[in-house]
């Protein structure tokens, strides 16, 4: 039997289950294609009721979230994880709160994106994902700080549509192709502003949009994620 001892992967999924599917894909992918044979990912999985985290998101309720969040990233660090990964960009608005406490590091959503980016050679770049990620400091904030980056967004009637489209749709499963339509007319409104690539920044929008319907270079950020939390399990 061939060995290898990769770190445990604690996960805060659910949010939607639809993307984590694609993140316990991703990942056990990239395992099998590392090591081969019948390797596969080491996961520990907190799977949340999204319709709770919901809820709390569009009351405003971030500190109940943020304890939500702890709690969960608390019984993945008492099951093992080696390090945690919040499977939702949105989330990491929490980020600090989810990590009060916990003695393991967080692989942010953003450093990944960011460091693909960088060696792309991108520097004007857009952002999709919800209201909250394209509108709050958390996310473009880390992109300006640590990495120098400033983000294009929609305008506030743009900003909605993707932000509905990911609740009502894409989080339910239900992929649209007029919303397709719709999410690429943005783009293009983005690339006209000078975008030279897109982050995927919300994990479903994969769902609806990959690089064969845009020239313009996508950066997804559920794969670039995923990938490396590969790359930290297996210490490549
Ligand atoms: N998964 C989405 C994201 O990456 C949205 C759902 C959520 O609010 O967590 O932001």
């Amino acid at each position: 039997m061939q060995t290898h001892s990769s770190q445990s992967i604690g996960i805060i999924g659910g949010m939607s289950w639809e993307s984590t599917q694609l993140y316990y894909q991703a990942i056990n992918e990239g395992v099998k294609q590392a090591l081969g044979g019948l390797h596969s990912a080491r996961i520990l999985l907190n799977s949340l009721d999204f319709a709770t985290v919901e809820a709390l998101q569009h009351q405003g309720d971030w500190a109940g979230a943020g304890k939500l969040m702890n709690e969960a990233a608390q019984s993945l660090e008492r099951a093992g994880a080696d390090f945690i990964v919040i499977a939702t960009n949105t989330m990491h608005k929490v980020a600090d709160d989810t990590m009060a406490g916990i003695d393991l590091p967080l692989l942010h959503i953003v450093d990944p994106t960011a460091e693909a980016l960088r060696a792309a050679g991108h520097r004007k770049v857009a952002l999709l994902g919800t209201g909250f990620t394209m509108r709050d400091d958390f996310y473009k904030g880390r992109m300006k700080s640590v990495y120098d980056f400033d983000l294009l967004t929609p305008d506030d009637a743009d900003q909605s549509l993707v932000h509905k489209i990911i609740y009502e749709e894409l989080c339910l499963g239900n992929i649209q192709s007029d919303s397709r339509s719709q999410y690429l007319d943005i783009i293009e409104k983005l690339e006209d502003q000078g975008a030279e690539a897109v982050i995927l920044g919300c994990t479903e929008i994969t769902l609806l949009i990959d690089q064969s319907h845009t020239h313009i270079p996508l950066f997804d950020t559920t794969a670039l994620h995923a990938q490396a939390a590969v790359n930290i399990a297996l210490k490549i």
